[in-house]
């Protein structure tokens, strides 16, 4: 560290003019020493919670922030230094606001990645790359993906419509997904019997086995532009059937040593084999007889990491940052267990939010409450989070379900 201060110093006297200062990684030279200072500039495709939360882990660093939304009110807006309204899915809005760009990364993976191509080609350097976004972006590529690598995640089939759909009712029971466009849940359907065939997609998709689950769990992979990784603790998510949404969210999981180290070395590899730095939330399915399963994988920040701005030493914001400034990865370990419970507009309420119950929220020991900042609430949408520490698990299980029937938004 001193080693870094010193070098700090002397470059900044060098590169004095400099108004916005922060780290770049000189590849000429090596480790620490090879830390310099000059403007820095990185951008956020999107502008929702997620780059909301990323922005507020921004502040502890030199760099100059950016954000491409096509809301000028949305969650990020007013934490970034420079704004830009656009669409993040059209090729030109995301060209022209990157090609100034020193690095630019995403918040969610259906945006333009021509133009993060284009943009990689030209020396902006985008986490993840963009070769990861077009795999992750199409679930036909992604479980072609696994498949390939020999990573464990549910035999599938490849459909291309409600017709094609019909000729595998012998793979029932199963799960049909959506290739692309599906989120939270509104691309997935359940199809347990021939007669729920009907239930499917009548687009590109994949029919995958249902997995028998017994836990959903998360895993968070960090990898660096030097190779350094870094796992955190697995979360346990628990989801309300009704929104298909996460209802609460426990950290660390509960699983067996031989289950955990299983869960570990295949969210290691799902993340490795893309060949890319950035930050990996692996979803794992575990099974009765304790078999694990990728679900998916979001190669960002991601809502089951919600936890580790308290829960945490480095949280998921603040590893992604280093990560971009080519920085030490952080230390992922727990200071304490955690539950996170997310806030959700209520059903039957659609407009502006108001929000109920936060005072009584406030005053429970250790809850953290976060507000995104959504001006309009509707039935499902994420308004924010509360995340609880505490060392009993019985006491974060009350908790949760106290924020839960005490928080309620509403019109
Ligand atoms: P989304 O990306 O829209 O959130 P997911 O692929 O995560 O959709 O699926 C949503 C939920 O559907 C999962 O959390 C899980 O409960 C269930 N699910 C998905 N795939 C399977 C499967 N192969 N077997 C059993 N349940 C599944």
């Amino acid at each position: 560290m001193g080693k870094i201060r010193s070098h700090i110093v002397y470059k900044t006297k060098k590169y004095k003019r400099n108004t916005q200062l922060s780290f770049i990684r000189n590849t000429n030279e090596d480790s620490a020493s090879s830390l310099y200072l000059c403007a820095m500039k990185i951008g956020i495709l999107g502008g929702g919670q997620l780059g909301r939360m990323l922005l507020q882990a921004a502040a502890n660093y030199q760099v100059d922030t950016y954000v491409l939304e096509n809301d000028q009110d949305c969650p990020a807006a007013h934490l970034c230094h420079h704004f830009t309204l656009g669409d993040i899915k059209d090729y030109e809005a995301v060209y022209r606001f990157g090609k100034c760009l020193d690095a630019i990364t995403v918040e969610i993976e259906n945006v333009n990645v021509d133009a993060l191509e284009q943009l990689e080609k030209e020396g902006v350097k985008v986490f993840p790359a963009p070769s990861v976004l077009r795999i992750i972006k199409n679930k036909i590529l992604q479980k072609q993906y696994y498949q390939q690598n020999e990573i464990p995640s549910a035999a599938f089939v490849v459909t291309h419509s409600k017709d094609d759909l019909q000729k595998h009712t012998d793979f029932l029971p199963a799960v049909h997904k959506l290739g692309e466009g599906g989120y939270d849940g509104r691309g997935v359907q359940l199809i347990g019997t021939a007669a729920e065939m009907e239930k499917g997609f009548d687009a590109p998709g994949v029919l995958e086995k249902m997995v028998k689950i017994d836990k959903e769990i998360a895993i968070t992979v960090a990898i660096a532009s030097t190779g350094e990784l870094k796992l955190f603790p697995p979360v346990q998510m628990h989801f309300d059937q009704d929104l298909n949404l996460l209802d609460y969210q426990l950290c660390p999981a509960e699983l067996t040593k031989s289950v955990l180290w299983k869960a570990e070395a295949v969210a290691q590899a799902a993340a490795k084999h893309f060949k890319s730095p950035g930050l990996f939330a692996v979803e794992l399915f575990i099974d009765a007889d304790g078999n694990v399963f990728v679900n998916e994988t979001a190669p960002r920040v991601h809502n089951s990491g919600h936890h580790t701005i308290e829960g945490h030493y480095s949280s998921q914001f603040d590893m992604l940052w280093r990560i971009m400034l080519g920085y030490p990865l952080g230390n992922t370990d727990a200071i304490l267990p955690s539950v996170m419970v997310n806030i959700i507009g209520a059903n039957g309420f659609s407009g502006p939010a108001v929000y109920e119950g936060l005072e009584e929220v406030l005053k429970i020991d250790n809850a953290f409450l976060h507000i995104y900042g959504k001006k309009l609430t509707k039935p499902g949408r994420k308004m924010g989070h509360v995340t609880v520490l505490s060392q009993e698990k019985q006491d974060l299980l009350h908790k949760a379900n106290k924020i839960k029937n005490l928080i309620k938004v509403r019109t």
